[in-house]
């Protein structure tokens, strides 16, 4: 039963749409289905054991209106949807075409002054200019990641799967590291299962997100000479891939809102690196769409792993 109703996409367009199962259209429809389907035997075994045209009239204005009260709620459904969808495209317009040019426009022009290619600064002014600069970054980032989340909440937004050796992806990531850890002295590791992968179902684009935003968050939140280490494998028909530091780890009661949006651990906040809370929430939501599972384990001051599983097998229902 519970794969039917999938079928019929009622969980999607709830979770899409941020509606009760009970709200969306495909189960009013269904509903509507059902209760003229019995109203209507109802009725017809009320016409064959009575010549009361009364009675007859009565059990069809039921139906009718049955049918009406279900299709005004059918109506409004629709209609919020339509205003929540016209709200998010304007949303997006609002942040890609307004808000990110005169963003990056700034952080060229403080660039430029800040690189001294304009003048010498005194150190105050250049001190200055670089909390306006690290102020810039830190809007830029949140516009970015609202970007990504506002695109995924769109249910439709092309999450496209294909199957990929996932040691591709590993080096790409490993190459867009490198330069920040080396800045760091922070050693960076990768451990691959001696076979080769098989090649694995998902969207390359959204994975390689989540794998970069932990492998970051790994070498932002590690303090210089410390190691970030990434483990591959495969384990009960998972592909499992675990990123561990020596950072600054999590408070244990701060651990399970991580993934919660715009949630930053107050150790992280206190030391003053930038960040938006929205890394991890995106992450979980890429995970989440791929049925795979997503966790965090840490020891305050000792260090992080964070890690997440995805299926080998593409399932139904992507
Ligand atoms: P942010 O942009 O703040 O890094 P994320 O969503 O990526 O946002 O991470 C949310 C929070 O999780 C961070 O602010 C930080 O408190 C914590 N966190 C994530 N990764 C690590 C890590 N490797 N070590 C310690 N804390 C981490």
């Amino acid at each position: 039963m519970r794969e039917f109703i999938q079928k019929l996409s009622i969980f999607e367009e709830a979770r899409i749409f941020h509606l009760k199962l009970w709200q969306t259209p495909s189960f009013l429809f269904l509903l509507m289905g059902i209760i003229t389907i019995t109203i209507t035997g109802i009725t017809y075994r009320i016409a064959n054991s009575t010549d009361d045209p009364a009675i007859l009239i009565a059990s069809i204005s039921s139906v009718t209106v049955v049918v009406f009260i279900i299709g005004v709620l059918v109506v409004r459904v629709i209609s919020k949807i339509i205003i929540i969808n016209n709200a998010r495209s304007e949303f997006l317009s609002l942040v890609s075409h307004q808000l990110r040019p005169p963003l990056t426009g700034t952080k060229y022009i403080l660039e430029i002054i800040l690189s001294e290619k304009t003048g010498k600064l005194q150190p105050q002014q250049k001190d200055l200019l670089q909390q306006g600069f690290d102020t810039n970054e830190q809007m830029l980032l949140l516009v970015n990641d609202l970007l990504d989340i506002s695109r995924m909440a769109e249910g439709d937004s092309p999450f496209n799967y294909e199957e990929v050796q996932f040691e591709t992806l590993l080096k790409e990531i490993e190459e867009q590291l490198t330069p920040n850890a080396l800045e760091k002295k922070i050693s960076l590791n990768i451990h691959l299962p001696q076979d080769r992968l098989p090649r694995i179902p998902l969207d390359p684009k959204k994975i390689k997100f989540v794998l970069q935003n932990l492998a970051d968050n790994a070498v932002k939140y590690t303090p210089d000479g410390g190691t970030v280490t990434i483990d591959v494998g495969i384990e009960n028909n998972m592909l499992k891939v675990s990123v561990h530091d020596t950072g600054i780890g999590v408070p244990a009661s701060e651990l399970e809102k991580l993934f919660t949006k715009f949630y930053r651990a107050s150790n992280a906040v206190e030391t003053k690196k930038t960040g938006t809370g929205l890394g991890l929430y995106i992450a979980k939501n890429v995970i989440d769409r791929h049925h795979g599972r997503i966790w965090a384990e840490s020891e305050l001051n000792k260090g992080s792993t964070f890690s997440f599983m995805l299926p080998l097998k593409l399932k139904r229902n992507y």
